[in-house]
């Protein structure tokens, strides 16, 4: 029997008053976390929420959102987290599709009023009785009519309970996940697959010792910081300085401060970094606290890795994960020097195979095939969907949908996803390739590859490409410049250029809408 709540205990237990979280110039010990989550927990079996119960939750990278997903855990029910730019339509769907019996809401801002978007959701599904609202402890009533304020629903309640253990297949959280792919599916993440990562992230990163100070910039809503911010995170009793919302120049200025040694982020983050600089930004400062830097979600372009480590003096380790996964399969080899371009070898305890069109395994190197992956990350299904998962869990390896190859030492390169990559005239053409090349041109800030249907050749090759600000840049320079570098039936023959590509919440261009 266990819960993933115990690893917060345990620091909260030897640690009490490590600091685990810090907003603004506020600070929360991990006694305060710890016993606030006991309280919501208190609260959720006090109006009739049992073990297994599914709870939603939508807040931002708030002290809450530690919280209030550790109480649900110690409840003994599931955590739904979903991402606070979710539509009414969106989030409707999250509550009907995991049953969920219970709603933690955040009451937005009068720009962003995901309160009563919330609100009026859980109005409308049935079987959902609970509804709670997040606001700032200074206010007394509630912004909106009718709904119970967390505030309220707590006062009175003491942080007496006792976690409730479950089984270690028990279901932890449901993440709903494929924005990029249709209808989102509730991954269902298991009290194992989140301890076990957990564990599992601090001995590939060595950060067992006290101290680390992550700058969380992602929503802790997405499997990926929720996992190596928060989970990994309060297991080595780290301290994480909380961004509600992802400005680099915020972000910049309290990395200035010369207390962040850890940084997990999607690609987009680090570019984002990189461009936000000026001649102002303290560099000497921030290199000088800087331990570690890690990154997933999408492919990392070989500049930015140069760029960072040029201005902070660390290498930015990339990790392969997918929701599904709990979510790390791959990730750069503790003690190895890493390998720019590649996304590391198979985490501890986790088996990783190579797969061709006719799913037999590819046993040498630099041949591309689907990866499969097998081991204590991989979920145990999609909530309710036997058929979904049956497909993706087959013959008891997880099908990740994604092309890769293996080098002669056996680590991994990401060479795209199977449903984008591009055929031309019979011929493969791995978007991801021919971004790469684009990406090494000194005028291109970003660059999405993509097939538009044509009648000779089935696809052709078109990039949409940003310019950096203020170069000159033409669709034959870039052709030129591909064609240089590609085999013939790689190069892109269209490149159209705008001002923004359309990126999923964690950095991922999404594809679907460029084709449009
Ligand atoms: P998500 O479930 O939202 O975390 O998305 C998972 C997907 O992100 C994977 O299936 C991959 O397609 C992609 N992905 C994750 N890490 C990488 C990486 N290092 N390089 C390329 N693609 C990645």
């Amino acid at each position: 029997m266990l819960n993933l709540a115990m690893l917060l205990e345990d620091s909260a237990r030897n640690h009490p008053e490590q600091t685990a979280v810090v907003l603004d110039s506020r600070n929360w010990t991990y006694a305060d976390i710890d016993a606030e989550a006991r309280r919501v927990a208190a609260l959720l079996a006090g109006r009739g929420i049992a073990p297994g119960d599914r709870v939603a939750l939508s807040c931002p990278n708030l002290q809450w959102f530690p919280i209030i997903y550790y109480g649900i855990v110690k409840a003994g029910a599931v955590v739904v987290p979903m991402n606070v730019l979710a539509t009414r339509a969106e989030v409707e769907y999250f509550l009907a599709d995991s049953g969920a019996k219970a709603f933690f809401c955040f009451a937005g801002t009068p720009e962003m009023p995901i309160g009563e978007q919330g609100f009026s959701a859980f109005l409308s599904t049935s079987g959902c009785e609970q509804f709670f609202l997040i606001t700032a402890a200074s206010e007394a009533a509630s912004p909106i009519v009718g709904a119970e304020t967390l505030e309220q629903a707590l006062s009175g309640r003491a942080p007496i309970f006792e976690t409730v253990m479950r089984q270690e297949t028990d279901p932890a959280a449901i993440l709903y996940t494929s924005g990029t792919t249709g209808r989102p599916k509730g991954a269902v993440l298991t009290h194992s697959n989140l301890l076990l990562h957990a564990a599992t992230g601090n001995q590939m990163l060595g950060s067992t010792d006290l101290g680390d100070t992550h700058l969380v910039v992602l929503p802790l809503s997405h499997v990926f910081a929720a996992t190596v911010n928060m989970h990994a995170g309060f297991a080595s009793a780290s301290t994480l300085v909380l961004l509600p919302r992802f400005d680099p120049r915020v972000a910049l200025r309290i990395m200035e401060t010369g207390r962040i040694t850890f940084l997990a982020g999607v690609p987009t983050i680090y570019w984002s970094l990189l461009n936000a600089m000026t001649d102002a930004t303290d560099v000497a400062r921030i290199a000088g606290s800087m331990r570690r830097a890690l990154s997933a979600g999408a492919a990392l372009p070989v500049p930015i890795i140069e760029g960072f480590g040029r201005n902070f003096g660390v290498t930015i380790l990339e990790g392969y994960g997918m929701t599904e996964a709990s979510p790390t399969i791959t990730f750069s080899k503790p003690g190895s020097a890493a390998r720019p371009g590649s996304a590391g070898v198979p985490i501890w305890g986790v088996d990783v195979k190579l797969v061709d069109d006719n799913g037999d395994t590819i046993d040498g190197p630099d041949r591309v095939g689907e990866i499969l992956v097998r081991g204590h990350n991989v979920m145990r299904g999609y909530h309710n969907r036997p058929e979904e998962t049956a497909e993706v869990l087959r013959d008891g390896w997880l099908h990740t949908g994604d092309l890769g190859r293996r080098d002669e030492d056996g680590w991994y390169y990401i060479v795209d996803r199977v449903k984008d990559l591009i055929i031309r005239g019979g011929y493969n053409v791995y978007p991801r390739e021919v971004e790469d090349v684009l990406m090494t041109h000194e005028a291109v800030s970003l660059a999405a590859v993509i097939g538009v249907p044509d009648q000779a050749l089935g696809e052709e090759v078109k990039a949409v490409v940003v310019a950096k600000p203020g170069a000159w840049l033409t669709e034959n320079e870039l052709i030129a410049w591909s064609r240089l570098r590609l085999a013939a039936y790689k190069y892109p023959r269209i490149v159209t250029f705008v001002d923004e590509i359309p990126l999923s919440a964690t950095g991922k261009a999404l594809k679907r809408e460029l084709a449009r």
